[in-house]
């Protein structure tokens, strides 16, 4: 079974446009408990790779294929150690399923979201190969439609998806980018 119900998204997101392949390198923020490392692990198989942070520490999976940081991805340290493990070559998928400790204040739960997201955008611009997938939780409100307008930018189309496992009276919703259009130019290319 899968650590967390949470897996059951992020498969239904993979299903409907195709987010990981075999072989494949796997960057997953907001990654605890890790029921969607069970998910990418599953289908990156054995010659893949994915690599999940938290703020809390993930129990290890013992998984091959799985690798896993503690660190806040808002913190330049956290980012510099992913892109170390990462490399040259890029990550095929970047996925974030972080989300804010809610207050039940509709507007302030979704400014700390977006703001969690760029965060997730910012570091998918940094490790995406080029032609490489973004899947980004974010929660509706006011500053969603100029996030996905700077999403936009970046990938070749953007869809927005309500998992079904989601509950029905959530807001949340996944941003998913299809096909980075221009990787940075990385050191060794
Ligand atoms: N996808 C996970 C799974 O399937 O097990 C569940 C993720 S849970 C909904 C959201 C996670 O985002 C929490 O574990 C939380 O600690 C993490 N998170 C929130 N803000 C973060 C940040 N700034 N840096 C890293 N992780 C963060």
């Amino acid at each position: 079974g899968y650590r967390a119900r949470s897996a059951y998204k992020l498969k239904q997101l993979d299903e409907e446009v195709g987010l990981f392949g075999p072989g494949n390198t796997v960057v997953d923020l907001g990654a605890a408990p890790g029921g969607w490392l069970q998910v990418a692990s599953e289908r990156v198989k054995a010659n893949g790779k994915v690599v999940g942070v938290d703020l809390q520490r993930i129990r290890s999976l013992d998984l091959d294929n799985v690798e896993t940081i503690r660190g806040d991805m808002t913190e330049d340290e956290t980012k510099e150690k992913l892109t170390a493990i990462i490399g040259e070559r890029g990550a095929d998928a970047v996925v974030s399923d972080m989300a804010p400790n809610m207050t039940g204040e509709y507007s302030l739960d979704h400014a700390r979201s977006v703001y969690l997201a760029r965060q997730a955008f910012e570091v998918a611009q940094e490790l995406l190969a080029t032609g490489g997938d973004f899947a980004v939780k974010v929660f509706d409100g006011q500053d969603l439609a100029d996030f996905r307008a700077d999403m936009e930018k970046e990938f070749q189309y953007v869809r927005s998806i309500r998992p079904k496992a989601s509950r029905d009276s959530s807001s949340e919703q996944y941003l998913v980018g299809k096909h980075f259009l221009t990787a940075p130019v990385r050191k060794g290319d």
